[in-house]
Order: C-alpha cells, then structure tokens, then sequence
C-alpha cells in the first residue's frame, strides 16, 4: 500500500494544525468534543482546500503548468485558496464562478480580489456550463502558449481526497482516541478522505458527515473513496453503506439557515470560534441535533474546516 508521503506535496499548510478539547461547548452540550482546527492551515483565512491544493498543485508544477483554472460558487472558500495557494507557488489563477448569491465585491471575492485572481462569472444554474466555459478558457490559453492545469470543484478528486487521509494520519498520530469524527460534506472530497484515512488509520472512529446541500452524499463520498483508495493502491469498493450522512442545510447550498446562524453564535459565545453560514455553521448545527439525539457517545471530533470569508459576504 501506498501512504499519503508516497505522492508528491508542496508544503502549504502549516501542520499539523491545532487540535485540543472545547471545554464550553462541550459543558453546554453533554458531550465530549474536540476540535481539528483545520481553519487555521495558515494560507489566507484558512481552510480544508489548503490540504487538497498540497498535492494538486505539486501536480500542476510536476506537469510544467503555469496556469490553474478552477471552479466553484461565487463565493467558493476553494476557489479563493487556490488563488492565494497559487500565489506562493508562483501560477496564475483563474476562477470561473457561478453568478449566483452574493456576487458583488462582498466576502471571498473581495479576497479573490486582492490575490490579483482572474475572476470570470458565467451566468448559469448548470456547473456543465461552467465547466465549459472553464475548458473554453484553457483551450484559449493553450493557443497562446501557455500551459493550464484544471482542478474541478471542491478540488474533490481522488488526488485532493489524499490530503484528507493525510489528516487523519496526523489526528491518530496525537495519541488521542476518538469515537466519532464530525466533518462537513460539500463536494465530498474532504469526507471521502476523512472516512477513507479512518478505515486505514483509526479503525475504531465512526465517521459522519453532515451534508450542507441536497446532494447524494452517500453515493458521491462512497466512489470517491474507491478512487482514492485505487490511487493509494489498497483496492476496496466502497459502497454508500460504508458512509453515513446527516443532512441539515435549510433551505438549500449557500443559503444561511436560523440554526446555522445560531450555531455560528453559540460557538462564537463559547469558544471564540468562528463558524461559517455555508459549511461548517450548518455541520455543527447537524453536530448540536446529533448531540441531542444521543448519536455522538464517547469522545467526539469536529473538524473545523473553515470558511470564515463567507461571514463578511452574508
Ligand atoms: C469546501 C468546504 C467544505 C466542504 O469540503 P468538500 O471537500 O468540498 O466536501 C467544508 N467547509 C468549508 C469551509 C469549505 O470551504
């Protein structure tokens, strides 16, 4: 089998990120949580995407690439810290968002902003035509000379997901027992990594996910995970039995629900923390139900994985 060091990486991230017990929250919610602080992997305002772009990136350099074109919402955290991740590595980014939201010079794209990102909206509901427009662009750049790199939303591919079982190596490496891991499903890569590196690292945690859009989790974590298990070469297929879900994304992706904002506010109050309305607000509000349904026995982790820009956007 091949382990996370096997493949190529370009230190980002400064790891291994905080991890330590919430003390308030945990007294309020009769639990006994932790927290990953995976919001502060030290590029811009933070996030997971730092430790998906350690591997892509080495990728795009490996490969001669001066360009990464990537995708995602207005107000992609991912598509912001790939700008800024670029901006280390000396590749120009370009990002093709999807004009819907909040889509003036508000949250992470005032950040996209200031990383001198080539930001390029297509008014669509379909990320097809956003892909298109995406490949539209490379072809372009092609022509001219130049060499692009395409990393997909989320950077949710099996070599991003490599960075998720990465972390989960370095939370079994503390010497701390968890029972549960508690993370954030938006395009799956992050939790496909965390479930895949538990089966691997930390055979005893159970983890969830809590899904922040309508999204077939279940499905779309379980194939990824056969993928990055494919890359790692310790071949298994996943089937959506091998995950589990909770969803709790109000009314919808990106549109902040009462509990989300209330999460935000009781992790604020307790912790000094800040919670995001599009992700990890909405997951710890699924980590608060799952808490009061009895579903989080023994010691509990959260990975904070971010999001902060979008506070300044809402
Ligand atoms: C992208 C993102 C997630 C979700 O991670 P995926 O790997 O896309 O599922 C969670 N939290 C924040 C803050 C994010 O930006």
């Amino acid at each position: 089998m091949k382990t996370p060091d096997s493949f190529g990486r370009v230190s980002l991230a400064v790891l291994p990120t905080p991890m330590y017990r919430l003390d308030g929250v945990s007294a309020s919610l009769g639990i006994d949580l932790w927290i990953k602080r995976d919001d502060m992997t030290g590029v811009a305002l933070g996030g997971n995407k730092v430790r998906k772009l350690e591997y892509l990136l080495y990728d795009a350099k490996a490969q001669g690439c001066d360009y990464v074109l990537t995708a995602g919402g207005a107000q992609s955290n991912h598509a912001m810290l790939t700008a800024a991740c670029c901006r280390r590595l000396g590749l120009e980014p370009v990002l093709v968002l999807k004009k819907r939201g909040v889509t003036d010079r508000r949250g992470n794209l005032v950040l996209d902003d200031v990383f001198g990102a080539d930001v390029r909206m297509v008014d669509t509901d379909s990320y097809d035509d956003v892909y298109a427009e995406m490949h539209r662009i490379a072809a372009e750049l092609t022509a001219a000379g130049h060499k692009p790199y395409l990393v997909p939303v989320g950077g949710s591919v099996a070599l991003g997901s490599v960075g998720y079982v990465n972390c989960i190596r370095e939370i079994a490496a503390a010497g701390v027992e968890f029972d549960n891991i508690v993370c954030t499903a938006g395009s799956g890569g992050t939790h496909a990594g965390v479930a895949l590196g538990a089966k691997l690292y930390m055979p005893k945690t159970r983890v969830v996910a809590v899904g922040i859009c309508d999204d077939p989790f279940e499905t779309i974590t379980s194939q990824l995970m056969t993928e990055t298990a494919a890359l790692l070469e310790c071949p298994h297929t996943y089937t959506p039995a091998d995950t589990e879900v909770f969803y709790c994304y109000g009314d919808g992706y990106a549109i902040p629900s009462p509990e989300g904002n209330a999460a935000i506010r009781f992790m604020a109050e307790h912790e000094g923390i800040l919670l995001d309305p599009v992700y990890t607000g909405k997951c710890f509000a699924g980590l608060i139900k799952l808490a009061a349904l009895g579903r989080l026995e023994g010691r509990t982790l959260f990975i904070h994985t971010g999001g902060a820009g979008a506070l300044f956007a809402y």
